[in-house]
C-alpha cells in the first residue's frame, strides 16, 4: 500500500531505531533523460507525468511503504538536481544514504556506461553497508532494447546489487523496485 507522498525537508539521518518504522534515505543518479523522475513520480503519486519535473534543489520527497510483516519503510527520496556536477556537493549527497538507485535506459549504452561511473562514485562515496539497485528503465522500448538484461544482470552480481528492470510509463516493476529495497534494509535490533 502506497500513501502520504509529500515533500519533507533536509535531514540526514540514516534511519529511526523502532524496528517497525524504518527510515531511510535513497539517492538516485543516472544519467540525465534516463527516467529518474519518472521513476520517483511514479511511485509517489503513481502516475506518469513526463512533463512535471520532481528534481528539487533542497528538498526531497519521501513515501511510506507497508510491507506484509507491519513493517512501514518511509522513503526519503533524493534527486541529484544536477549535482552530480558540483564535486563538492557529493558527499552532502551520500552521507547518511541508506539505499541508492542507480538508473540507466535500456535503448542506450552510453547510459548503462554512466550507471557504472555512478555505482563506482557510489563504493567511493557511500557507506558500504547501502543498499544498491541497478534499474534497467524504459523496459516498455524493449523492441529498441540495446543493453542486455544477462550483462546489467552479470554487473550488478559482480557489484553487489541487485538488478530489476522497470518502466515508468506502464508502471511495470516501480513497486516492486522499492519493495525489494525496503526488505533489505537492515532492521534495528530494539534495545
Ligand atoms: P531524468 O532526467 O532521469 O529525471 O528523466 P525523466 O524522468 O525526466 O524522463 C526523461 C524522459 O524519458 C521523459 O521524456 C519521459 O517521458 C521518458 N520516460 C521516463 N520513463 C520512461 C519509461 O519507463 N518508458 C518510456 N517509454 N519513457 C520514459
Amino acid at each position: 500500500a502506497n500513501n502520504a507522498g509529500g515533500v519533507g525537508n533536509i535531514n540526514n539521518e540514516n534511519s529511526a531505531t523502532d524496528p517497525k518504522n524504518l527510515r531511510v534515505k535513497l539517492v538516485l543518479l543516472g544519467d540525465s533523460g534516463v527516467g529518474k523522475s519518472c521513476i520517483v513520480l511514479r511511485f509517489v503519486r503513481g502516475q506518469f507525468d513526463p512533463t512535471s519535473k520532481v528534481t528539487v534543489g533542497a528538498s526531497f520527497l519521501s513515501q511510506t511503504l507497508a510491507l506484509e510483516d507491519s513493517t512501514t519503510v518511509k522513503f526519503e527520496i533524493w534527486d541529484t538536481a544536477g549535482q552530480e556536477r558540483y564535486a563538492a556537493l557529493a558527499p552532502l549527497y551520500y552521507r547518511g544514504a541508506g539505499a541508492a538507485i542507480v538508473v540507466y535506459d535500456i535503448t542506450s549504452p552510453e547510459s548503462f556506461n554512466k550507471a557504472q561511473y555512478w555505482v563506482k562514485e557510489l563504493q567511493k562515496h557511500g557507506s558500504p553497508d547501502m543498499i544498491m539497485a541497478l534499474v534497467g528503465n524504459k523496459a516498455d522500448l524493449n523492441d529498441n532494447r540495446s543493453v542486455s538484461s544477462q550483462d546489467a544482470q552479470e554487473y550488478a552480481e559482480r557489484n553487489s546489487m541487485f538488478f530489476i528492470e522497470t518502466s515508468a510509463k506502464t508502471a511495470d516493476n516501480i513497486n516492486q523496485l522499492f519493495e525489494e529495497i525496503a526488505k533489505r534494509l537492515p532492521r534495528p535490533t530494539p534495545s
